[in-house]
């Protein structure tokens, strides 16, 4: 007999759910893919990748979890549009919206393409998946999660106002619908990494040592020692805050900007 109900494992069931993760092919979206198909759910990986998302969905297909794969590029309304087009039938009941580029940029050397591709993939992407999935589900409810950054709220490396800028949008933009929808049966959350060693991080730093740009090697050694927890964390260690987001285990939690940053952003 359970000491109370709803047992664990019923909470932190996906199965009979749908799931959408966006950047699906690398880092936490690929992590994130994985636990949401341990816990049951079936999924909807999008990445521009296609090489890495097949790599991830043969992986997952072996499980027996349903798997379908789509490519585009999220930065793009119309590609946006089409995916959506596509999944009438399969609407997924979970919306990661996880995809997002980083890259340095001295902000008096941004020019409109830079601004364009961090607004657009980060930010853009993030509203209009939202948009879908809300006007899809308007009666049936659903949970999002969203990909935000501790950059957005602690600007910490230099040359990244164009990402900082499209990161706080997607915070704001997870309170204003948790507000908004949460009486139509919406819980929409945000996550907010730091320091995750992730292939994007890693290549990131990669080019930083190749250049010998010793100042970003600094800031990289002083974020280190920064870090209440000492290390860097595993893309895996903000799956797994998603998937608590994402299933009933959080089913009080709406408009919550959650960080899964070693303590970073409380040191
Ligand atoms: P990553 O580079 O390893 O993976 C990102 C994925 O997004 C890739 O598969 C890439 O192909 C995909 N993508 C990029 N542009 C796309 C587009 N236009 N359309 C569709 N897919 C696209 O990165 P990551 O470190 O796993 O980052 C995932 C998310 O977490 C991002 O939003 C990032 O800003 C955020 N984040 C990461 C960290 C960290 O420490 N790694 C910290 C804060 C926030």
């Amino acid at each position: 007999m359970p000491l109370i109900t709803p047992n664990l494992a019923k909470l932190i069931s996906l199965k009979e759910r749908r799931a959408l993760v966006t950047g699906a092919a690398s880092g936490i979206g690929e992590a994130t893919a994985y636990r949401l198909a341990e816990a049951g759910a079936s999924l909807e990986l999008v990445d521009i990748d296609m090489d890495g998302l097949r790599l991830v969905g043969d992986k997952i297909s072996k499980t027996g979890v349903e798997v379908n794969l789509y490519k585009a590029d999220l930065s793009r309304k119309d590609e946006i549009d089409a995916l959506w087009d596509s999944l009438r039938g399969r609407e997924p009941d979970i919306l990661i919206n996880n995809a997002g580029v980083y890259f340095f940029k001295d902000f008096l050397e941004l020019d409109e393409d830079s601004l364009d591709k961090a607004i657009s993939v980060n930010l853009y992407s993030a509203i209009w998946m939202c948009h879908h999935m809300i006007k899809r589900r308007l009666n049936k409810g659903g949970v999002i999660v969203n990909v935000s950054s501790i950059e957005a709220i602690l600007p910490f490396a230099s040359e990244l106002a164009h990402y900082s800028i499209s990161k706080i949008g997607v915070i704001a933009l997870t309170r204003t619908l948790a507000r908004e929808y949460g009486r139509r049966g919406f819980r929409i959350n945000a996550v907010v990494p730091g320091g995750i060693e992730t292939p994007g991080v890693k290549k990131l730093m990669m080019r930083t040592v190749l250049r010998f740009d010793l100042e970003r090697v600094r800031l990289g050694a002083m974020f280190k020692s920064r870090l209440p927890l000492g290390r860097f964390g595993k893309p895996d260690e903000v799956a797994r805050a998603i998937l608590f987001l994402a299933s009933d285990l959080s089913s009080y939690v709406n408009g919550a900007i959650l960080p899964v940053d070693g303590g970073f952003l409380s040191a």
